[in-house]
């Protein structure tokens, strides 16, 4: 068990980057990263780093979902405007439902996701918030 904390916090701080992946053929960015590019098919990507500040283009609210994420439910998923003009769908969080208004300006931080097993092994992942002034 000792072992393994380290670890957990190495794969922490690499979380609280927002990772994209950029094709170097045809310059498109994706996010999550992915291993072929969507738009060209191309197998060249390679890592980028995203700006985690935006303005939200639009968001659904989910009220039923997968068992694992009932507990956060109702919560809204937005699709996200990031600054270099990469849009990406990510969770909104610390923020009430009826305060949500597209264009809004938000923020990434790092934020639990989900627990897994009787271990309560935690996952943390990006969620974006109204940007604080
Ligand atoms: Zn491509």
């Amino acid at each position: 068990m000792s072992e393994s904390v380290p670890r957990y916090w190495r794969e922490n701080k690499v979380r609280e980057r927002l990772i994209g992946s950029k094709c170097e053929n045809c310059g498109k960015i994706t996010f999550p990263p992915r291993k072929v590019c969507p738009y060209c098919k191309s197998k060249k990507l390679t890592e980028v780093e995203l700006p985690k500040e935006g303005k939200l283009l639009s968001y659904s609210i989910v009220r039923k979902p997968p068992a694992e994420f009932e507990k956060y439910a109702p919560y809204a998923i937005g699709i996200i405007a990031l600054e270099n003009g990469v849009n990406i769908i990510s969770q909104l969080t610390d923020v009430d439902l009826k305060d949500i208004k597209i264009g809004m300006a938000l923020e990434g931080i790092v934020r639990k996701y989900r627990e897994e097993g009787e271990e309560g092994l935690i996952h943390y992942g990006i969620k974006f918030r109204p940007k604080l002034k």
